[in-house]
């Protein structure tokens, strides 16, 4: 393709046909569908996403691809590209862009960015429908693990209180040119009903700040809260003094804060 791949922008493309139109098929996409697209690449995902929505725009952050793309997109005149850093665009200016607040997200990412992108979106006021992502296989794992499981973490519980997370489909290193050094998978993610809040957020991670740590010693050291009226929480509901995070859901480290907002008066 005339292209040298920068491993600074994490450009690992696709090019199995097959591959990229069962991606298309797991995002659902119809003639009506606006599809915000992040790192097009050369365009592959772009194009096959194009045969069956309404609209792909796409950001991009390499401006050598402009020729490229070009090329590879010109029969799709319902594509359009953006070439600017997803993550210095405003919230106004990708809506703009989009045209429309009724929308779905398409990123293969490179690795380093999964946890920017991810929590830009989760943070918006407004907010797709759904985001598909390209993560790597053991991001995938944690934001879709259930309590218990080894992955299990405070990814995994930001992911479920915001909304349901599945994977969709793994593959494997040999399917990007050039290959990376670790296997990937796809992360479908619909929003539900909760609205990202600072304070949860923060009262999550701490919950799993010391992962040997009991629960009452993580809050206790994390918020100006006693030992003591750590135990009580727990024993309100119904939890034992040694339970780790790690052990509880969603649901109920979500009813813990609640609890341990009473006890601080906030
Ligand atoms: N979608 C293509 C595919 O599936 O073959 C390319 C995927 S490649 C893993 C990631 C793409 O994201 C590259 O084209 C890279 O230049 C672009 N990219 C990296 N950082 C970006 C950013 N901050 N904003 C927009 N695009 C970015």
């Amino acid at each position: 393709m005339g292209f040298n791949f920068k491993k600074k922008y994490g450009q690992n493309f696709l090019t199995d046909k097959n591959l990229l139109d069962s991606i298309v098929s797991l995002l659902g996409v119809t003639k009506e569908t606006t599809v915000l697209e992040i790192g097009p690449g050369a365009g592959a995902l772009t194009s096959a996403i194009a045969r069956q929505a309404d609209r792909v725009v796409s950001f991009e952050i390499d401006h050598d691809l402009e020729i490229v793309l070009a090329e590879n997109l010109k029969e799709y005149s319902n594509t359009k590209i953006v070439f600017k850093d997803f993550m210095k665009a405003s919230n106004e200016e990708i809506e703009s862009e989009i045209g429309t607040k009724d929308y779905i997200v398409i990123a293969n990412l490179p690795y380093y960015i999964t946890t920017p992108i991810l929590f830009r979106f989760f943070e918006m006021e407004n907010k797709p429908r759904s985001l598909t992502i390209m993560v790597q296989k053991e991001y995938g794992e944690r934001m879709t693990a259930n309590a218990g499981d080894s992955e299990y973490s405070s990814l995994s519980v930001l992911t479920h209180w915001l909304g349901n997370a599945k994977i969709v489909k793994k593959v494997p290193r040999y399917m990007f040119t050039p290959a990376p050094k670790v296997d990937s998978c796809i992360v479908h993610f619909v929003f539900g009903e909760n609205k990202y809040d600072k304070e949860i957020a923060a009262f999550i991670r701490s919950c799993f700040l010391m992962r040997r740590k009991t629960l009452v010693n993580n809050i206790s050291s994390a918020f100006d809260i006693s030992k003591d009226d750590a135990k009580k929480i727990l024993e309100k509901n119904q939890l034992n003094s040694g339970v780790r995070a790690e052990d509880l859901s969603a649901e109920v480290i979500l009813k813990l804060y609640e609890d341990v907002k009473n006890v601080l008066n906030v």
